[in-house]
């Protein structure tokens, strides 16, 4: 059994410091809208129609 060298292995993303997503670093956070410690973002979640 091989061992992932890492499970992270994108050097291009970083971890977001509030929901631990990888994210474009120097980007709002996609999913929590968090940017250099500060909400700079309202993510709105979509609802399903039902
Ligand atoms: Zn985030």
């Amino acid at each position: 059994m091989r061992q992932w060298k890492e499970k992270i292995d994108t050097p291009n993303l970083i971890e977001c410091p509030h929901c631990h997503k990888l994210i474009l670093p120097h980007h709002v956070c996609p999913y929590c809208g968090y940017y250099d410690g500060e909400q700079k973002v309202v993510v709105v979640k979509e609802k399903k129609k039902e």
